[in-house]
């Protein structure tokens, strides 16, 4: 991952010791038990899976885009004929066949088993 916040790690003990209370940070050892340490695991882990989904954006003429929200709009254009498309009724190709509409019309209808089986119009 690039630009690591290197307070992150500070950051977040303190997150968790505003949770927890101090004495977590301050003697982990001494006021855990096993309960206590996992639940701290799982939110550290938690917590830093969302700090790098926050971190993966992508600058798109000058704004910043979450990749995640950038995959979602990559569905928008067809694998088959590469056409982008904002139109609900290719959204509902796509999401059933993987194709615009335009695409269905031209290869799917009537051979929907062929096309299930994975057969794509050659490019
Ligand atoms: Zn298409």
């Amino acid at each position: 991952m690039k630009n690591k916040d290197p307070d992150y790690v500070a950051k977040l003990e303190k997150a968790i010791a505003d949770k927890y209370g101090k004495e977590t940070i301050a003697h982990p050892k001494a006021e855990w038990d096993d309960e206590k340490e996992r639940e701290y695991l799982k939110e550290l882990k938690t917590n830093y899976r969302s700090h790098e989904r926050e971190q993966e954006k992508k600058e798109v003429n000058g704004v910043l885009i979450s990749t995640e929200l950038l995959n979602r709009e990559t569905k928008r254009s067809c694998p088959t004929c590469s056409k982008y498309s904002f139109k609900s009724v290719d959204d509902l190709y796509m999401t059933k066949f993987d194709c615009c509409f335009n695409c269905y019309i031209q290869w799917v209808e009537g051979r929907e088993e062929r096309w299930k089986t994975g057969w794509r119009p050659n490019k």
